[in-house]
C-alpha cells in the first residue's frame, strides 16, 4: 500500500498501521517495587561530571520550572526557555482547585493504592499501570517538597493541611491554596528556579519561542528559537532536550487555557520523529462559564472544587423559565444526585460533562441558548454560613460575578462544559523519554498518566512529579553516556532546521491574503468542537477531516499576516501556531475515527449501550495509539501500545 493521502474519505484509508510498540523501561517486578527498582537500575552521573553536561528545557510552567530547578541544583548546565515575559506567567498559574496526594491526612481510607486505582479507573482504563502507580507513590513527596518551599496550602483550625474532594473519588485528598493552587505552586517552583538562575546553573530565556527541534544522528541535540522581541533566529545545543510545553486545548479555539497555549513545540518534535499519543483524548470540563457570544476568545473555568458544596440542577420541565430562586424543590432535577447517588455531584468530569450535555439536548438547559445548568450554593450557604463559603471559594465567586454580572451568593451560577485539558501528547516511556533518544517530555505535553479522562487535581500532581522527582532520576541514565560530540551551527541538521523556520516565517508573511489568523482559528475550533468534541461519529469525523483540509489550503493561500519578522509581531506568532493546529486537528480526527469506541468523555455514537450509555470496547481498543508522522500529505502511521491491566480489573465504570 502506498503512503500517499487518499482523495476519498474511506475510514480506513487515512492511516497506515505499523508495528506495535512497548515501554521497555518499567522493570518487570511487582508494581510497588518498579519505581525503586528503576531508580536503582538507572545509571548515575557523578557531581563533577554533571558540570560537563547540558540540558535544554523548553517551558517553565510547573513541569518545566520544577525540572529546571532540580537539574540545576543537581549541577547540570540548564538552558530554559519560555514565550512569556516571566516564568511566573505560565498557564499553570491558572490552576484553581488543588493537587492530589495520597497522604490520608483525613484518615478516610486513602492510600497510594487507592489513588492509583482511582486514577486508572477514572482514566477509563486507557492509562499505563506502571506510570500511574508511580504517580500515586510520588504524590506524597510533592506535598512535603512544596510545604518546605513555603507554599501556603490551606490549613485546618488545628494547623494541619486541609483537604477537599474532587470528582471521581470518595476520599478527601486534594490539597489546595484557596482557588489559586496553581499560582502558589508556581511561585514555589519559580523561586527554586530563580535560585538556580542566580547560582548560574540555569540560564533563563524569556520571550523565546521554540520553532524547531534539531536531531543529530538520531538524537535530540538542540532547538531553533525565535527571539520574540527582535525576531532573531537562534540555535541552542545541549546533550538532551526536555519539552515541558503544556497542552494543546486551544486547537478548539475556545477553551479554558491561556490564549497563548499551543502545540508548536511538540508538533515540531512530532514532525521530526517523536510519536504523538492519543491525540483525540481531550478533557471537557463540566464547570465553565457558558459561552456568551461570538466575541469571546477564551472561556473561564469555575473550579471543580465548587462541586464539593454546590449542587447541580436544571428545571424538570424545559418550558420552566422562572427565576431559579423561584423554582421550588419539587420542580428541580438534581440530575447527578438522581442518576449517580453514590458520587452525586462529585462524579468524574467526563460523566458530569456528558450528563450536562444530555439535559441541555433534552431542552432543559438554562441561560442564553439553553446551553447551561445551575450550580447552586443556596444549601451550602444555609448550612455553613456565607463567611465559610466565602472563605473557601471567595475568589472564584468574585471572578464569576465580574464576568457574568450576576451575584452567585444570591442566584445560582450557570455552568456548561468546555475544553480544558489534553490527555494526549508526545508518547513517552517510563523514563519520560520520547521515541527520539535524548528527547524527554514532561507535564501536560506528554500523553501522561491520565488515560482517556483526567481526574481533577491530578495534572498539577503529574507536572510536579515529572519535574521534581521522575525526570531528575531517569535522565541521568541517558546523560551517563555523554557529553556527546559538540554540534556546530554549521551542522547540516542545524542548517536545515534554521532554513525550515525561516522559510515558514517568510511564507506566512508573504501570503498577504484577505483573512485574519483568528478567523481561521475560530473556524477550525468550531469544526473540532462540533465533530471531535464531546460527541463523535464516523460521518461527522469524515466531514471534519474534509473541512480541515480545505481550510488548511485556504489558510496557506489567503491568510493575512501584517508586519515583519524583525519586530514584536503577535500576528506572526499566532499564525505559526494556528498552522500547526491545522495539522494536529487533522491527526486528532483521524485518531478519533480509528477509535470506534466510547471512552472517557469521548462518546462515539456508534458505540453505546441500548440505553444510550457510553460503551468501551476493550477487545479492540485497549491500547495507546502512538502516531508516527508520515510526511506532508502522506498518511500517519499508527503504532499501538497494548495496555495490560494486572492490578486493576478492567470493567465498565459505574459511579452509581
Ligand atoms: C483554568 C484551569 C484550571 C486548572 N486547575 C487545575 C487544578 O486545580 N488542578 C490540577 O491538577 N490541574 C489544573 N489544571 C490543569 C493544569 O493547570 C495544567 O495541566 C498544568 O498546569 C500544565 O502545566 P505544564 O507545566 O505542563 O504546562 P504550562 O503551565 O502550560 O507551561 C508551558 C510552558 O511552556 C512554554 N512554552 C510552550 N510552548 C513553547 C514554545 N514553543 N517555545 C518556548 N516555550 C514554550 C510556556 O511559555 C510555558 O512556560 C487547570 C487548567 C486550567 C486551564
Amino acid at each position: 500500500m502506498t503512503n500517499s493521502m487518499p482523495d476519498s474519505l474511506d475510514a480506513n484509508s487515512f492511516y497506515i498501521e505499523g508495528p506495535d510498540i512497548a515501554d521497555a523501561k518499567a522493570p518487570q517486578v511487582p508494581i510497588e517495587r518498579r519505581w525503586e527498582e528503576r531508580r536503582f537500575g538507572a545509571r548515575l552521573v557523578n557531581p563533577a561530571n554533571r558540570r560537563k553536561l547540558s540540558v535544554i528545557i523548553v517551558g517553565s510552567g510547573l513541569a518545566g520550572a520544577s525540572a529546571a530547578a532540580t537539574l540545576g541544583e543537581a549541577g547540570y548546565n540548564v538552558a530554559c526557555f519560555c514565550y512569556q515575559d516571566s516564568p511566573r506567567r505560565a498557564h499553570s498559574i491558572a490552576a484553581q482547585g488543588g493537587i492530589n496526594a495520597a497522604k490520608n491526612y483525613r484518615n478516610d481510607g486513602d492510600s497510594v493504592y487507592r489513588l492509583f486505582y482511582d486514577t486508572v479507573k477514572g482514566g477509563d482504563f486507557r492509562a499505563r499501570e506502571s506510570n500511574v502507580y508511580r504517580l500515586a507513590e510520588v504524590s506524597v513527596e510533592i506535598i512535603d517538597q512544596c510545604v518546605a518551599q513555603g507554599v501556603p496550602f490551606a490549613r485546618e483550625y488545628g494547623g494541619l493541611l486541609d483537604n477537599r474532594s474532587f470528582g471521581g473519588v470518595q476520599v478527601s485528598r486534594t490539597f489546595y491554596a484557596r482557588g489559586q493552587t496553581g499560582q502558589q505552586l508556581l511561585i514555589g517552583a519559580y523561586q527554586a528556579l530563580e535560585r538556580q538562575i542566580a547560582a548560574e546553573t540555569v540560564a533563563m530565556h524569556t520571550r523565546h519561542e521554540m520553532l524547531e527541534l534539531i536531531v543529530v544522528d538520531g538524537r535530540a541535540r538542540g532547538v531553533v528559537i525565535r527571539d520574540m522581541v527582535t525576531g532573531g533566529i537562534e540555535t541552542h545545543f545541549a546533550d538532551a532536550v526536555v519539552l515541558a510545553t503544556g497542552g494543546y486545548g486551544n486547537v478548539f479555539y475556545l477553551s479554558t487555557n491561556a490564549v497563548g497555549c499551543n502545540v508548536t513545540a511538540t508538533w515540531r518534535a512530532h514532525r521530526k520523529g517523536a510519536y504523538f499519543a492519543n491525540p483525540c483524548f481531550t478533557q471537557i470540563h463540566p464547570t465553565c462559564i457558558p459561552v456568551s457570544g461570538e466575541h469571546q476568545s477564551k472561556l473561564t473555568l469555575m473550579s471543580e472544587s465548587l462541586r464539593n458544596d454546590g449542587r447541580i440542577w436544571v428545571p424538570k420541565r424545559g418550558e420552566d423559565k422562572r427565576d431559579p430562586r423561584k423554582i421550588p424543590e419539587q420542580d428541580r432535577d438534581y440530575y447527578l444526585e438522581r442518576i449517580y447517588p453514590s458520587f452525586g455531584n462529585l462524579v468524574p468530569r467526563d460523566i458530569a460533562s456528558r450528563a450536562a450535555k444530555n439535559v441541555c439536548d433534552e431542552g432543559r438547559g438554562v441561560g442564553p441558548g439553553g446551553l447551561g445548568v445551575y450550580l447552586d450554593f443556596a444549601d451550602a450557604i444555609a448550612r455553613l454560613g456565607r463567611p465559610a463559603v466565602e472563605g473557601k471559594y471567595g475568589n472564584l465567586f468574585s471572578m464569576y460575578a465580574q464576568i457574568t454580572g450576576e451575584n452567585p451568593y444570591q442566584t445560582p451560577m450557570r455552568i456548561y462544559p468546555a475544553v480544558h485539558y489534553t490527555m494526549g501528547g508526545l508518547w513517552v516511556d517510563y523514563d519520560l523519554q520520547a521515541s527520539i533518544p535524548g528527547l524527554y517530555v514532561t507535564g501536560e505535553a506528554n500523553f501522561s498518566d491520565h488515560g482517556a479522562n483526567r481526574l481533577g487535581a491530578s495534572a498539577l500532581m503529574q507536572g510536579l512529579a515529572d519535574g521534581y522527582f521522575v525526570l531528575p532520576n531517569t535522565i541521568n541514565d541517558y546523560l551517563a553516556d555523554g557529553p556527546f560530540p559538540k554540534v556546530a551551527e554549521s551542522h547540516p541538521a542545524a542548517v536545515e532546521a534554521v532554513q525550515a523556520v525561516r522559510a515558514r516565517i517568510d511564507k506566512l508573511l508573504s501570503v498577504n491574503g484577505s483573512r485574519t489568523v483568528d478567523s481561521f482559528h475560530k473556524e477550525l475550533g468550531r469544526v473540532m468542537w462540533d465533530y471531535c468534541g464531546m460527541e463523535r461519529s464516523e460521518e461527522g469525523l469524515r466531514k471534519a477531516l474534509n473541512r480541515i483540509r480545505e481550510l488548511k489550503k485556504e489558510f496557506w493561500s489567503d491568510v493575512r499576516v501584517l508586519g515583519t519578522n524583525e519586530e514584536l509581531n503577535q500576528a506572526l506568532e499566532r499564525a505559526g501556531r494556528v498552522a500547526d493546529f491545522f495539522e494536529l486537528g487533522e491527526l486528532m480526527c483521524i485518531d478519533a475515527l480509528v477509535r470506534r469506541e466510547s471512552c472517557g468523555g469521548h462518546f462515539r455514537v456508534e458505540s453505546q449501550t441500548p440505553d444510550g450509555e457510553a460503551l468501551r470496547d476493550d477487545d479492540e481498543f485497549a491500547y495507546v495509539s502512538a502516531w508516527e508522522f508520515g510526511g506532508d500529505d502522506r498518511r500517519p502511521v499508527l503504532h499501538k501500545e497494548p495496555l495490560v491491566y494486572e492490578y486493576v480489573e478492567m470493567k465498565q465504570r459505574s459511579y452509581k
